[in-house]
């Protein structure tokens, strides 16, 4: 059997760890679990432990690494007596009280519940996909698109957030190559006249990508034409993927409400959920900012309300 605790924070992305610097210094004394090292959804730190630079987090002009400013703000929630549990959170019971939240077989249980677990980009499946990411292989145009000033890079997906990716990206690269497995896109009519009608993006059509080449920087890619089975070389030097996201709410399914495609559901301008003492933020709440700073935006937010949602239990 766990401890019990004022509030067990679950994740510790930039949300989960700004809402445990925050209910810290407001002695709630947090308890974190933080994840799965081994797991690339449910890893501590979240996703910029999956990238290198951050170049757009307010504070850091020089910009940081991402697993480094993670590893800020698990210092910064520490000095304020934020506890850690290196492990994912497998089960909760949230019908009674005190909440209950299991980690394989131990049980913790809480007062109030933050529940910070991010989202994941959905990846191909290539081997290679691990040894690139952050090394020309991207899941963010707005974090990554900068530091392809001048290249010639591409992007995968056929629906709104690829053509919205592919088109920031012009900003920046000489050349997008647009990479879809069928010959129409599922996005938007509007999102598809802007990308055709974008003079720096090509469309690659009938096309899937079998293969990343590269050891430590990505040099190129190998694609496979789904229709004749041909396979091709295309030298890029960055290549984005953009093919959805996928919240991590699965233990949360029938317990929190949630929208059909998984994402939680918070109270307007809040961040309580339909639990009461259970409130969510950062990207398992928002499949439109999705940002370092509005999760740890959303996490102060979370904590400020279980900080005032428990001194009104009293
Ligand atoms: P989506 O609509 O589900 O599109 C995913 C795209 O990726 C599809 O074209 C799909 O191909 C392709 N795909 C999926 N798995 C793949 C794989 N393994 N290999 C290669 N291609 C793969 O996802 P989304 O674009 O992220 O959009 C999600 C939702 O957010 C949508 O409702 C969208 O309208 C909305 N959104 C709106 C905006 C906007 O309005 N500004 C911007 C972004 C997103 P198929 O077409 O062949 O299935």
């Amino acid at each position: 059997m766990g401890q019990h605790h004022k509030v067990i924070i679950i994740g510790s992305g930039p949300a989960g760890l700004t809402a445990a610097i925050y209910t810290a210094r407001a002695n709630l004394a947090p308890f974190v679990i933080e994840g799965e090292p081994s797991s690339t959804s449910d890893q501590p730190g979240g996703q910029l432990m999956l990238t290198t630079e951050v170049e757009n987090f307010p504070g850091f002009p020089e910009g940081i690494m991402g697993p480094e400013l993670m590893g800020r703000f698990k210092e910064q929630a520490a000095r304020f007596g934020a506890t850690f549990l290196t492990a994912k959170a497998t089960k909760v019971e949230f019908g009674e009280r005190p909440l209950r939240v299991h980690v394989y077989g131990d049980v913790h249980t809480a007062d109030s519940v933050i529940v910070s677990t991010g989202a994941q980009s959905l990846m191909l499946g290539l081997e290679a996909e691990e040894r690139l990411i952050g090394h020309g292989l991207s899941t963010c145009a707005t974090c990554d698109g900068f530091f392809f000033r001048g290249k010639e890079i591409a992007v995968v997906g056929g629906g709104d957030s690829a053509i919205e990716e592919a088109t920031f990206l012009t900003k920046f690269a000489s050349k997008v190559t647009l990479i879809h497995r069928r010959d129409s896109l599922r996005a938007s009519k509007i999102m598809q006249d802007r990308a055709l009608s974008n003079p720096k993006i090509e469309m690659r059509w009938n096309s899937a990508v079998t293969d990343l080449i590269g050891t430590e920087q990505l040099e190129g890619i190998m694609l496979t034409d789904t229709v004749t089975g041909t396979t091709s070389r295309m030298d890029v030097s960055g290549l984005f993927i953009a093919i959805g996201h996928r919240p991590n709410t699965d233990v949360f399914k029938g317990v929190l409400d949630m929208e059909d495609s998984g994402y939680l559901v918070t109270r307007p301008d809040s961040t309580y959920t339909n639990i009461p003492g259970v409130f969510a933020c950062g990207d398992v709440k928002d499949h439109v900012y999705r940002q370092a700073i509005t999760a740890a935006g959303s996490g102060c937010m979370a904590a400020i309300d279980a900080e005032r949602w428990l001194e009104a239990q009293h």
